[in-house]
């Protein structure tokens, strides 16, 4: 295996042409950044992997949009706004990390990353069983789970770590606000086929 250039991986998405840059395609630069901080949680040989197949998009502000060719060819990934951390919240600091709506956010995008890594399929398009789709939901739980502690233990911050019931609550809670917000039944971000 080659050897993984750190500085080149994580090169700011606001300079054109780094990695970070091709895959985040957020509406605000600060959304970006938060993007960013999730990408940077994957353990580096995976992101490395990943890397020049992956595009996420934020979807919050336009009426709607076409993806470019070169997302048409990726995993893409389509994150709403709602999702992203809070105005004021700093990235990954110890504040920061103590938040609830900060680790949820890094989870949501990693559950959504852990999908792609391990291909996961489509009720609706490869005809996989209500069962099956929740087998890859727990799968992509457990590993962003895994992920996202593994990368807060190597910060110094693993006693802000998740558990996977902390995650079930989160869901159960994001359904509900979904509930309210659109007054229907909302099918949440981890794509049960409810
Ligand atoms: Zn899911």
């Amino acid at each position: 295996m080659s050897t993984i250039n750190t500085d080149d991986l994580y090169v700011s998405s606001s300079v054109k042409g780094s990695y970070f840059n091709k895959i985040i395609d957020c509406e605000t630069k600060k959304h970006s950044r938060w993007v960013e901080v999730a990408l940077k949680c994957l353990p580096k040989v995976i992101f490395s992997e990943l890397k020049s197949n992956l595009a996420i998009i934020e979807v919050n502000n336009i009426a709607a949009c076409r993806l470019a060719a070169a997302q048409r060819s990726c995993e893409v990934i389509i994150l709403t706004g709602y999702i992203f951390p809070p105005e004021g919240r700093t990235l990954l600091d110890e504040e920061a990390v103590q938040k609830k709506g900060v680790r949820s956010f890094l989870m949501i995008v990693l559950h959504e990353i852990a999908h792609a890594y391990k291909m996961h399929k489509s009720c609706k398009y490869d005809g996989i069983t209500k069962k099956e789709n929740n087998h890859q939901e727990d799968e992509a739980n457990r590993l962003a789970v895994d992920w996202l502690n593994e990368y807060l233990g190597s910060i110094g911050y693993e006693k802000y770590s998740f558990s996977i019931e902390e995650i079930q609550a989160y869901i159960d809670n994001i359904v509900e606000f979904n509930k309210r917000r659109r007054g229907s039944q909302f099918s949440h971000w981890s794509g049960r086929a409810e």
